[in-house]
């Protein structure tokens, strides 16, 4: 008799997901924007001329004007001083028609970025990178989350993942993404380990995560060996490989050994990517709401 192996992997879908959020969103703002006489507004700041940072900076203005949120875009040379980012930053802590600032990371060397996350009043810092957000969500308190933990998070909820008991191994600990990730994952009752580059032996910790996040930036780090069988891989990582978007997981190199072991994945593209931008609009949207005081 002849067997033959069925893939039935999952691929979970973060761009399907984000229109659906996107959709709900401009009607909500639409609503908003009617009864209270103003749009929610995102001010975003670039310090020199990155293409990528760029190219991030102009796609989100982009999103929050098709759900209706205003975007103000602030470009500065890269010549920019600490001390004129700073003052740009008072006066948009100050502006009564901002609800969310962001400050496109990273900055050029000779800004102080912790400095710059810390001048953003806590209440509008959209990227839930200014250190009070920081602790808040280290202590389960209210808080703002970072995109794009908040946005892996809805998704796998919305796959209908089980968290609750499951051993989540999550690879990277930056602020931005591995340990606000962790948090949430304790916060829902997953065992946690976190990895890093400092870690020993990586593929035998990989190998236990029944939820596996991977968050490095290095394209063909994880392969097959090391996922455990039915594991949900969550793949963060964005990379360039030959002009073509790649993720640390999975690429064209190992896409059918990982198709055999996972029980479901996040593309990259169409993954985490789309999840972390309307995690944006929905950071900008609740603050614009609790400035209102807008209850929906
Ligand atoms: P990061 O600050 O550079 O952090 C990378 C993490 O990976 C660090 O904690 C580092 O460990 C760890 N690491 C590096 N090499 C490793 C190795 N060989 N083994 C195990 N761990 C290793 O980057 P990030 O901001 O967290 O972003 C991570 C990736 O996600 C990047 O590719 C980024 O572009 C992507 N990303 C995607 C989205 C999206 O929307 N899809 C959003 C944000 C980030 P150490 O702490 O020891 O250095």
């Amino acid at each position: 008799m002849h067997f033959q192996t069925k893939n039935t992997m999952r691929i979970m879908n973060g761009a399907a997901l984000a229109r659906k959020i996107r959709s709900v969103l401009t009607i909500e703002i639409e609503f908003c924007k009617n009864k209270y006489g103003r749009s929610p507004k995102l001010s975003v700041i670039l310090v020199g001329n990155d293409p990528a940072s760029m190219t991030y900076v102009k796609s989100k203005g982009k999103a929050c004007n098709e759900i209706g949120i205003e975007s103000d875009l602030h470009f500065l040379p890269f010549s920019t001083s600490q001390d004129e980012l700073l003052a740009l930053i008072r006066q948009l802590n100050e502006d009564d028609s901002v609800d969310g600032i962001l400050v496109q990371l990273p900055v050029p060397k000779h800004i102080d970025k912790n400095v710059i996350l810390s001048a953003i009043d806590y209440h509008k810092d959209v990227d839930g990178l200014h250190p009070m957000n920081v602790g808040l969500l280290n202590t389960a308190g209210d808080c703002i989350i970072p995109c794009t933990p908040k946005g892996i998070l809805s998704l796998l909820k919305s796959e209908g993942i089980e968290i609750a008991g499951k051993h989540a191994v999550v690879i990277g600990r930056s602020n931005l993404v591995g340990k606000p990730m962790a948090q949430l994952m304790l916060r829902e009752n997953a065992s946690v380990t976190v990895c890093h580059s400092k870690t020993r032996d990586l593929p035998y910790l990989t190998r236990q995560g029944e939820i596996l996040i991977v968050a490095i930036g290095c394209p063909n780090l994880i392969n097959a060996d090391m996922i455990k069988p039915g594991a949900v891989v969550v793949d963060v990582g964005i990379n360039s490989v030959d002009n073509k978007l790649v993720g640390d997981v999975y690429n064209s190199i190992d896409v059918s050994s990982i198709e055999k072991k996972a029980a479901a994945i996040t593309p990259v593209p169409g993954g985490v990517g789309p999840m972390t931008i309307a995690s944006l609009l929905e950071n900008t949207f609740e603050i614009y709401k609790r400035r209102m005081k807008v209850a929906l």
